[in-house]
């Protein structure tokens, strides 16, 4: 069975969280299941390119933004490779590129069309966990473009959904969905379920916790999604049409 996993930046900000991460994968492939990690750039990596690149121009084009923000996820992919490797488990990292996410040619806010070779299938037949860099794909031209902020969830959904897995489980800092954001509202009330209609309202009023592309696409392949945390154990958010769509496994 094939699972897409995702960790988000501050679950992989230092070594020690890039490796509880590692954890969380072997267990799934130690019990049986094919692999997919997409990862996000760590920690606050991303916001202080941002800035970097605002010290050299203060409009940059975006075609040279997307080479260069893509850099963080490609970093984040290659150090989980590492730590997969020094765990013992056979794995590979690729770039959105590599892995063959197409997109369309917005730069900065590219949207995904497909996937334009079979690189990650063929690598996990070969019996490895493969690492794939979030947030990015390439357009018609041969370009780096990526997929707006947040853009790695949407990077696990469509890998899930074009390679068909199990499930995608997006790992986290929140342990689930809340009704409203539980940093901001102590009150939040933490849903055991809840609908693709609903998880997309509430992404597209700017729920951080899943981007709204990614809960398009999970609906447009009814791809079972689970949000949960990276750092407590527990079952997090399903995401289904209904209740009772989401496999047991
Ligand atoms: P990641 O780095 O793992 O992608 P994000 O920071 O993008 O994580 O998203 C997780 C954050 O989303 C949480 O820390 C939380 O503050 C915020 N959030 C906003 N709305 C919600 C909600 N309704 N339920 C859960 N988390 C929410
Ligand atoms: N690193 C990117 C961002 O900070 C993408 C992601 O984390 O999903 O927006
Ligand atoms: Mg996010």
């Amino acid at each position: 069975m094939l699972t897409v996993v995702k960790f988000g930046g501050s679950s992989l900000a230092d070594a020690g969280r890039i490796q509880n991460a590692a954890r969380r994968i072997a267990a799934l492939f130690e019990a049986g299941h094919q692999v997919v990690a997409v990862v996000s750039a760590q920690g606050d990596t991303t916001d202080d390119m941002i800035e970097k690149a605002a010290q050299i121009h203060t409009d940059p084009p975006k075609r040279e933004m997307d080479a260069y923000l893509a850099a963080g996820e490609q970093m984040s992919a290659a150090l989980m490779a590492m730590a997969l490797h020094k765990m013992g488990l056979p794995a590979i990292s690729l770039t959105g590129m590599q892995a063959g996410l197409m997109t369309d040619g917005v730069h900065s806010d590219a949207r995904v069309l497909g996937l334009r070779n079979d690189r990650v299938r063929q690598e996990l037949d070969k019996g490895n966990i493969v690492v794939v860099a979030g947030f990015q794909g390439v357009d018609g031209a041969g370009d780096i473009t990526t997929l707006g902020r947040g853009g790695s969830d949407t990077t696990a959904v469509a890998l899930a959904a074009f390679l068909q897995a199990a499930v995608c489980k997006i790992y986290t800092d929140v342990d689930g969905v809340y009704d409203r954001d539980p940093r901001k509202f102590p009150d939040a009330v933490k849903l055991p379920w809840i609908g693709y209609d609903e998880m997309l309202q509430l992404a597209r009023q700017g729920a951080q916790v899943l981007h709204d592309r990614c809960v398009e696409l999970a609906q447009m392949y009814n791809v079972p999604v689970q949000v949960l945390s990276s750092f407590r154990p527990g079952e997090g958010t399903f995401i289904t049409a209904l209740p009772e769509d989401f496999p047991q496994i």
